[in-house]
C-alpha cells in the first residue's frame, strides 16, 4: 500500500509529504529531540563516516524530524532537495556564502528584505564580492547589469513592502546567459502561489517563520534546489558552519504546514477583498495588491502567480502623522513588524522595517511616510474590514477638522 507522493495534489502533499513512521507506527510526525545517534558497533560508525551506509550522525548535519520537513517542502515546491535552517536569514546567508567566493559578482533587486539587503550591500563586499542593485521591475536595468558576467542573482517577488514583481522567466534567462544562478526569496508568494523553479530559478529560499508556521511561534528557514547543488555546494557549508534548525521547531513547522493551503487560501481571499475595500476609502490615496487592475504589473502577476498573496499595502493621506493615526486607531489589527501570522498585523515600514535603509533608498522604492503594510490573518474578513473602516475614518475626520480650522 505505497502511494507515489508526486501524484498527490498540493493540499495532500502538505499533510502526507515526507512522513516516515518509526517502528511504533505513530500517526503524527515524531519529534526526534536528539543531538546524537548511537551505532550498533564500531564498524557501523566507521561505515557511516565512510559514507557506505546511511545512518544519522549528528543533528547539526541531519535529523529525522528535519528530514521529514525537508522532504515535505521539496514535494510542495517541486524541488529535488531541501535543507532547513534556524531562520530565514540563515537560509539566505547559507545559499549566498556557500555559492560565492572572492572576485565573484552579485546582481540583486533593490527591493529586498532589510537583512538580505544588508548581506548584499555590506557583508559580501567585505569578502571581495562585487554587488550591484537594480530596480527589480525594470528589465532594462537587469539587461544592463547582466551584460557582464555574474555569479548569482538574488531577488524577491512580490517584494516587501511595495509588492513589486520581478519577471522571473525573463530575469532567469538574462542571468543564465551571464553565468549566474538565480536565487529567489519566495516568502511573500509561498510555494502555493508561485513556483520559481518552474519559472527558471535555480534556488528558492524561505523564511518558514512566516506562512509555513503561520501562527507566530517559531523561526525557521529553508533552501531548495537540485540534489547536486544542495549536496555539493550547500550541504558542506551547513554541516560545517551549523545554522541547524532545532528538531522541535521543525516539528512545529511540520504541523503548521499541514494547514498551509487552508490558511493561505483564506488569507488571500480576505486580502483581495480588503484591497478592494481600502481603495474605496476616503483618506486612502493608493493601494498595492498584485492581482488588482491598478497594480502596474497585473499582467505579470496573472502570468506567474496563482494568487495575490496575504499582504496588502496602502498609503494614507497625511504622511507619517496620518499613518500613525490609523495604526493607533486599530482595535483588532496589531502593530507588529511580523507577517504571515493567523493574526492580522500592521507595520509602518518607513519607521520600522525600512528605517535603516535611509530616506533616499526608501524614496527609490516608493516607501513614503504614509505607507502601511497589513499582513492579513485568519479573522472573520468582516471584522478586519470593520477595524480598517473605523481606523481610516478617524483619518478622514481629522483631515476635515484640520481643513475646517
Ligand atoms: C522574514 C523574512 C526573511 C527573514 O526570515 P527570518 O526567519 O526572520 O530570519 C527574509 N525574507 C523575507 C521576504 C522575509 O519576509
Amino acid at each position: 500500500m505505497t502511494l507515489d507522493p508526486s501524484r498527490l495534489r498540493p493540499a495532500t502533499r502538505l499533510v502526507h509529504g515526507g512522513v516516515q513512521r518509526s517502528h511504533h507506527g505513530e500517526t503524527a510526525e515524531a519529534l526526534f529531540l536528539t543531538s546524537g545517534y548511537v551505532y550498533d558497533d564500531a564498524e557501523q560508525a566507521e561505515a557511516t563516516f565512510a559514507g557506505t551506509v546511511e545512518h544519522y550522525q549528528y543533528s547539526r548535519f541531519a535529523n529525522p524530524t528535519l528530514t521529514m520537513l525537508e522532504q515535505r517542502l521539496s514535494l510542495i515546491e517541486g524541488a529535488e532537495d531541501c535543507r532547513t535552517t534556524a531562520t530565514g536569514m540563515a537560509a539566505v546567508n547559507a545559499a549566498l556564502l556557500s555559492h560565492l567566493k572572492a572576485g565573484d559578482r552579485v546582481v540583486a533587486a533593490r527591493a529586498l528584505f532589510g537583512s538580505c539587503h544588508w548581506i548584499v550591500s555590506t557583508l559580501l563586499p567585505k569578502f571581495g564580492i562585487e554587488t550591484e542593485f537594480v530596480d527589480g521591475a525594470d528589465l532594462g536595468q537587469w539587461k544592463a547589469a547582466l551584460s557582464r558576467p555574474a555569479n548569482l542573482v538574488l531577488l524577491e517577488t512580490p517584494s516587501n513592502p511595495m509588492l513589486e514583481l520581478v519577471d522571473l522567466p525573463a530575469v532567469a534567462e538574462l542571468a543564465h546567459a551571464a553565468g549566474a544562478i538565480v536565487v529567489v526569496d519566495n516568502v511573500f508568494a509561498t510555494p502555493l502561489l508561485q513556483q520559481p523553479l518552474k519559472l527558471g530559478a535555480d534556488v528558492v529560499v524561505y523564511s518558514c517563520t512566516k506562512h509555513m508556521d503561520g501562527q507566530g511561534r517559531v523561526l525557521g528557514g529553508a533552501v531548495l534546489g537540485t540534489k547536486k547543488w544542495i549536496n555539493d555546494v550547500l550541504q558542506p557549508f551547513i554541516r560545517n558552519t551549523g545554522p541547524a534548525l532545532s528538531p522541535f521547531n521543525a516539528w512545529v513547522l511540520l504541523k503548521g504546514i499541514e494547514t498551509l493551503a487552508l490558511r493561505v487560501d483564506a488569507a488571500c481571499r480576505t486580502a483581495a477583498a480588503i484591497a478592494d475595500f481600502l481603495a474605496e476609502q476616503p483618506g486612502v490615496t493608493r493601494v498595492w495588491y498584485p492581482m488588482r487592475a491598478d497594480h502596474p504589473q497585473q499582467d505579470l502577476a496573472l502570468k506567474q502567480m496563482t494568487g495575490g498573496g496575504t499582504v496588502v499595502t496602502f498609503e494614507v493621506a497625511g504622511g507619517k502623522d496620518g499613518a500613525f493615526r490609523v495604526m493607533n486607531g486599530f482595535q483588532l489589527i496589531a502593530v507588529s513588524n511580523n507577517l504571515g501570522d493567523s493574526k492580522s498585523l500592521a507595520t509602518h515600514p518607513a519607521t520600522t522595517t525600512h528605517m535603516r535603509i535611509g530616506e533616499q533608498e526608501r524614496a527609490r522604492l516608493g516607501i513614503t511616510d504614509g505607507v502601511i503594510r497589513v499582513s492579513i490573518g485568519l479573522e472573520d474578513p468582516a471584522d478586519i474590514q470593520d477595524d480598517l473602516r473605523q481606523a481610516v475614518a478617524g483619518l478622514a475626520g481629522a483631515a476635515s477638522v484640520l481643513a475646517a480650522d
